[in-house]
């Protein structure tokens, strides 16, 4: 590690050890009223990080009070939609100046590797900053013509939806945490956050950012605490108009029962277990690292990590060689180092998790090409790992593993679109599928089959703010981004007026 980089953590870490990190309710900073606290630590050698205030119902209550105070009397609904707009772009314009320290904060939190932080994290942010901003002048209503007899003026309007509650997991929580603010904020909404309890220091230190940027008390509250106490208490709450949620779809399912108390609107981005299909006609120099980055990046905690393999059978050996020719390349190591790739899991929990499927995987008759263990020393690695001969029966095929772990199949020249794409929509999820092949007819046909909220034909451009994010079938309710995630922090109104 070099020097600068050195003291830069040891500031940040001096910082964290003085007191527990305080919750952002009605722009103060407060401890959680119990008292109670929870660690977080770096992923990549265990050590604890930071002490943070462990909200309860009572500072839930608060912060829900303080983001309706804000909503109905507030400043923020009624806030001219340009000046809306300028604020984001301020907040987009902080975080950029801060961005070397926000992606450091990411890297010792979340555990991802240093070169990828500054992009991912801090540009992903910025850009979904920006681009929400130019919607908050462009929501629209529409006007129509009634049937009923006499003359009437009729239209509908479109209306922030209120005060909505945003839990974020721990795999990306400075760009998700943002890219559920942006379009609630530019829309006229009010907000409580709650960060991963594994990961809340990059939204903590994105609060103070908020506040700098100019945005009024109580328009975003962040509430830091455990899912089962803070999450529960949000999504049950009967003062939230909207609860959007990204994690795992058991607990998806609990956020849809809970949100029973008064009907509010649930929006739920949840897990993946997206294929990759590499044809023989594929251009196999660009399909190999995508599909092996596809599934190895970030440790394969994406959700819409390319998790199955179906590749054809006269390049299989090929592109399973290459995938694990890279899986031993590519630098598994400290996330502080400029060459790791690969980093830790988040948790030892996590770790213990992907390592049982690794096993059951084996006991159910797939084979280890690559990888398969647990890396030696401090931190949460797994080495990255490719099951062969997996069957559409195993678990491991089925079941979301979130981890660095490929599972592949082969499948035959006549086999044909319809039979691939069963195979693609063959689990529960829904969320994307990544196709390689030099035959566009075919890729489209498949494409359409395919029952993923994003298709991906021979490469991928990342998330990008204006595309539509989210799910088919068990990978959630409602679009994220685009025209759709705007809309989706509306409620509409129609209004007719008797002229006769
Ligand atoms: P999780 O779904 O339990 O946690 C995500 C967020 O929900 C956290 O902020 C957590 O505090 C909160 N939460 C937990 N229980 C809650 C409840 N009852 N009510 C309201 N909020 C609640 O995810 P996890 O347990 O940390 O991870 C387990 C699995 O989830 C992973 O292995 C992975 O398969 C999946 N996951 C998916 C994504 C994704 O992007 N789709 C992200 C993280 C995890």
């Amino acid at each position: 590690m070099n020097e600068d980089l050195n003291s830069r953590v040891e500031a940040l870490k001096a910082q964290w050890s003085k007191a527990p990190a305080k919750m952002l309710i009605g722009g103060e900073w407060r401890e959680s009223q119990s008292g109670e606290t929870f660690t977080t630590e770096n992923p990549a050698d265990g050590t604890i990080l930071s002490e943070v205030a462990a909200a309860g119902q009572a500072d839930i209550d608060a912060a829900v009070a303080a983001a309706r105070k804000a909503f109905e009397t507030g400043p923020w609904p009624q806030m001219k939609p340009d000046q809306r707009a300028k604020l984001l772009l301020n907040l987009a314009d902080l975080m950029e100046k801060h961005g070397d320290e926000l992606a450091l904060i990411e890297t010792l939190d979340v555990g991802r590797p240093i070169q990828f932080s500054r992009m991912i994290d801090v540009g992903g942010s910025v850009g979904q900053l920006r681009y929400n901003a130019g919607w908050a002048t462009k929501i629209t209503g529409e006007t129509h013509e009634v049937s009923a007899p006499g003359e009437w003026l009729s239209y509908v309007l479109r209306e922030p939806i209120g005060v909505c509650a945003q839990i974020v997991p721990w795999n990306f929580p400075l760009v998700m945490a943002v890219g559920k603010l942006a379009p609630a904020l530019a829309a006229g909404c009010t907000i409580v956050l709650k960060p991963a309890e594994q990961t809340p220091l990059s939204t903590l230190r994105l609060g103070q950012l908020i506040q700098e940027a100019g945005i009024p008390e109580g328009v975003v509250n962040i509430v830091t605490g455990l899912g089962r106490t803070a999450g529960a208490a949000l999504a049950s709450h009967m003062d939230v108009d909207k609860v959007a949620f990204t994690g795992s779809t058991a607990t998806g399912r609990a956020i849809i029962d809970a949100s029973k108390t008064n009907f509010k609107r649930v929006q739920l981005e949840l897990g993946g277990k997206s294929p990759t299909f590499i044809f023989a006609d594929a251009d196999l120099a660009k399909a190999i690292p995508a599909a092996a980055m596809g599934i190895f990046f970030n440790a394969g905690q994406v959700c819409a990590a390319g998790s199955r393999l179906f590749v054809a059978e006269e390049v299989a050996d090929q592109v399973l060689e290459g995938i694990a020719g890279m899986a031993k390349a590519l630098k598994v190591g400290h996330t502080l180092d400029p060459d790791t790739v690969i980093g830790p899991l988040v948790s030892e929990s996590q770790l213990d998790r992907v390592t049982g499927y690794i096993q059951s995987g084996q006991a159910e008759g797939a084979d280890v090409l690559v990888g398969g263990q647990r890396k030696d020393g401090e931190g949460w690695y797994v080495e990255p790992t490719v099951l062969v001969e997996t069957e559409a029966s195993m678990k491991v095929r089925k079941e979301e593993i979130f981890g660095p772990v490929l599972c592949a199949a082969r499948f035959k020249a006549e086999e044909d679109v319809e039979r691939l794409a069963a195979y693609g929509n063959e689990t529960e999820f829904g969320l994307a599928a990544s196709i390689y092949t030099s035959d566009i007819t075919k890729a489209h046909k498949l494409a359409r089959r395919l029952k993923a909220g994003s298709v991906r034909i021979n490469g991928s451009p990342g998330v990008d703010p204006a595309l539509p994010l989210g799910g088919y079938k068990a990978s959630g309710w409602g679009r994220e981004n685009g025209k759709a995630g705007i809309e989706a922090y509306t409620e509409l109104k129609s209004v007719t007026v008797g002229l006769g």
